[in-house]
């Protein structure tokens, strides 16, 4: 599990935000996946404002309250619309690039991987959007993950994350889904790299979680999960909190 951050030469989404933020414009920014095809991320998105917001999304602004932390917070497009709602909301990216353009906005950011153990503080809601369960990776870090919310929630307090189901991209006409025999890995972890004119990022991988998959292992950690709402696009949003023992 990487628990590091994103050195500007290595990040490919933060060249770009920063680009778009001071500049006014930005390049492509390629997204290569061996499982897709060649695609590229619009740089507008990633400063949409709360109208532009998918629905999933805009509920979870409107449902968090007290102490916010947001978890890969990228341009502090949340952020900035939670304190626009008059709401105390504190950013951490693993993107040196990102966070200083969060800073230059007036949000309360900084440089920080939300697997980094060192960090320790206490928050009542901790946001993860934009499939914001990517961020675990592997099904294999979901042990750690629910370890971190622990650790980082409040007591009543709970995290916010959207996901997707991508099943549908496997699913035959009959309803059956097909996967690949010699790929035994769960179908929601796909790999990414990034690449924005020169700058190549590593590739990654994003963690795309159906519901039940998510349900039985915050059941297995001692989470209630609830799905609160569903999107347009397989998306959804849940909330999870810590069942006190
Ligand atoms: N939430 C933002 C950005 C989504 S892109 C939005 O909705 O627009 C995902 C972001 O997560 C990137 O900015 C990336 O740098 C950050 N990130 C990835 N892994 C992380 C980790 N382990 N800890 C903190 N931030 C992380």
């Amino acid at each position: 599990m990487n628990k590091t951050t994103l050195s500007a030469d290595k990040d490919p989404m933060g060249c770009a935000i920063k680009d778009f933020y001071f500049n006014k414009k930005a390049d492509i920014l390629r997204v290569f996946s061996p499982e897709f095809e060649e695609d590229e991320m619009p740089v507008n998105f990633l400063f949409r404002g709360f109208d532009e917001m998918p629905s999933v999304e805009q509920e979870a602004l409107k449902l968090a309250q007290g102490r916010i932390l947001d978890v890969g917070a990228g341009s502090g497009c949340h952020a900035l619309a939670l304190q626009q709602m008059g709401k105390s909301v504190e950013a951490i990216d693993v993107s040196e690039l990102s966070v200083e353009v969060m800073r230059e906005q007036g949000i309360s950011a900084r440089t920080i991987n939300f697997f980094d153990t060192t960090f320790q503080a206490k928050y009542d809601t901790i946001l993860m959007l934009m499939n914001g369960s990517g961020i675990i990776g592997h099904l294999e870090n979901l042990p750690f993950f629910f370890q971190r919310a622990r650790q980082l929630l409040a007591p009543g307090g709970s995290v916010l994350m959207d996901s997707s189901n991508l099943s549908y991209l496997y699913e035959q006409e009959d309803g059956s889904l097909l996967f690949n025999k010699d790929d035994d890995h769960y179908f929601g972890e796909v790999e990414f790299s990034l690449q924005y004119g020169e700058v190549k990022g590593e590739p990654y991988t994003w963690l795309y979680l159906d519901f039940e998959t998510l349900e039985g292992a915050a059941t297995y950690y001692k989470f209630k999960a609830e799905k609160l709402l569903e999107g347009d696009y397989y998306n959804f949003l849940v909330r999870l909190t810590p069942i006190e023992e």
